[in-house]
């Protein structure tokens, strides 16, 4: 491996490393549970306390802005949706780790796409590499290389979605649910 492969590697598994922990981050915080039988803090003429009809168990109160999830059987606070790619809701207290986790997944697949074409670039253009060529196993990873190309791609456009929604989100302060 050359110096600047090294360098490349670092840079792309420094996103991976911190895309697997805001993954994790994001998977086991509690995304804004109301407790099981609480009850509103204050009483006020202006304000309708209502309850959640669908949480087992106590009587719970439900607040302005909180859902209920069918996935995870409780009420959410600022609940946005049940993300299965976290297997956790996103609501107020994880949602910050859900937009690093989709912020890094988008900087990992855009230099994943990037280191990809310039593999594509030297194979093209370098005597050396096409040499290479004729190794065993080189032309499986040549495959394999355009197999990441397009799921880079691909992945780039998904979480560029996502993200521009929930920057929509944030300025609107708006979860996706409301
Ligand atoms: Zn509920
Ligand atoms: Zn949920």
């Amino acid at each position: 491996m050359t110096g600047r492969g090294v360098i490349h590697a670092i840079i792309y598994n420094t996103f991976c490393f911190l895309a697997v922990a805001s993954h994790l981050r994001g998977a086991v915080a509690d995304p804004g549970r109301i407790p099981e039988g609480m009850e509103a803090p204050f009483q006020s003429e202006f304000m309708e306390i209502k309850s959640c009809q669908k949480c087992t168990g106590k009587e719970t109160w439900k607040p302005i802005r909180a859902h209920h999830c069918k996935e995870c059987g409780f009420c959410v606070f600022k609940m946005d949706h049940h993300c299965p790619w976290i297997n956790n809701c996103v609501g107020q207290r994880n949602y910050k780790y859900f937009c690093q986790f989709v912020v890094y997944i988008l900087c990992s697949s855009i230099y994943l796409s990037f280191l990809m074409f310039l593999s594509f670039y030297c194979l093209l253009t370098s005597e050396r590499t096409k040499q290479h060529m004729n190794r065993s196993g080189y032309p499986i990873a040549f495959i394999m290389c355009i197999v990441a190309f397009v799921e880079g791609i691909l992945f780039t456009f998904f979480t560029y979605e996502i993200l521009t929604e929930q920057f929509e989100s944030v300025d609107e302060n708006q979860s996706y649910i409301d």
